[in-house]
């Protein structure tokens, strides 16, 4: 395994992080085999971390898709609790994706943060609500969105935050671990196994299996993460093709290619229902329980 840049060198701007003590947790990975840090509790100092964002002046984006009925479902609660909890003290700006911007909760913010709307069309399958927000992403990124914000966190809406998101998950590019997956031998993890799908991993390959409800990083970076997966779909689509996990497999393929520059543990995007783990000590984004009939047509 390579030695991790940061163990090195703690403060390094560009993975700026508050990141102190990867030894500090000596049951689990905290660091890849290319050198990228796996942050759990324990691995950074918040308040650190927090200095050194608020010393760089940034703005945050997050943003979330809410088409049909997630809006009603999910989003007021992904939004009060990123109040919470998601960058508190940095300046943070909202990008809400749906067909009905009418319907978005128009919440009291806190000081330095913004709400803004965007309109999208409704697609008729869910696949294509999830695999469109790739292309969505892209023009965003290329517009206001990319020209206000520093760094971007694309999450899904059907989660919500139960503990401190701060600017210790920043970096370049950011990628998820899966929470059901994070334990299985490589051999299991689903990837897309179809060689004909611009998705395709062969066997092999793969380091980690990445949660597509979460992904972040600087600007730049998630223009060219967001135009692979984009283009990626469109292929398979020409093709008469659909990845099996959809976004998430070119995203899955995408940081293949493209390693992350921080991993972030399973603390970060937790499933309650996996029940408890002695490694997964404070939750901070948990997955709100799946009512695929309810919001699923
Ligand atoms: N989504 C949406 N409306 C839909 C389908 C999906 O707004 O009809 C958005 C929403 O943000 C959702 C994300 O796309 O969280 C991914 O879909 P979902 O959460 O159902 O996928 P899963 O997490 O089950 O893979
Ligand atoms: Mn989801």
């Amino acid at each position: 395994m390579g030695t991790c840049h940061l163990a090195r060198e703690p403060l390094l701007r560009d993975n700026f992080t508050g990141l102190l003590h990867l030894w500090a947790r000596p049951e689990v990975l905290t660091c890849t085999s290319w050198g990228a840090p796996i942050i759990w509790d324990g691995t950074f100092d918040p308040d650190v971390a927090q200095q050194e964002a608020i010393q760089q002046n940034l703005t945050i984006g997050l943003t979330v898709f809410a088409v049909g009925r997630y809006l009603e479902k999910y989003l007021a609660r992904f939004l009060e609790t990123a109040e919470q909890h998601f960058m508190v003290g940095q300046r943070v700006v909202y990008y809400v994706f749906t067909e009905r911007p009418a319907a978005v909760p128009r919440l009291p913010l806190g000081p330095g943060r913004r709400l803004r709307v965007e309109r999208v069309s409704r697609q008729r399958r869910w696949q294509d609500v999830s695999m469109e927000r790739m292309r969505t992403l892209h023009a965003a990124l290329g517009g206001r969105l990319g020209r206000e914000a520093h760094f971007v966190f694309c999450m899904d809406v059907d989660q919500f935050f139960s503990g401190a998101f701060g600017p210790e998950t920043l970096a370049d590019s950011v990628a998820q671990l899966h929470a059901w997956r994070y334990r299985w031998p490589r051999r299991l993890l689903p990837y897309e196994s179809d060689p004909r799908s611009a998705a395709a991993l062969a066997p092999g390959e793969g380091d980690f299996y990445y949660h597509a409800a979460l992904f972040g990083g600087r600007v730049g970076a998630l223009r060219r993460l967001t135009a692979h997966c984009a283009r990626g779909q469109q292929q398979d689509r020409a093709r008469g093709l659909e990845a099996r996990w959809h976004d998430e497999s070119h995203l899955n393929k995408y940081f293949w290619l493209h390693k992350p520059a921080k991993v972030l543990s399973p603390e970060f995007c937790w499933c309650p229902d996996i029940g408890r783990r002695a490694e997964i000590r404070r939750p901070r984004l948990l997955w709100a329980p799946k009512e695929y009939t309810l919001v699923r047509d």
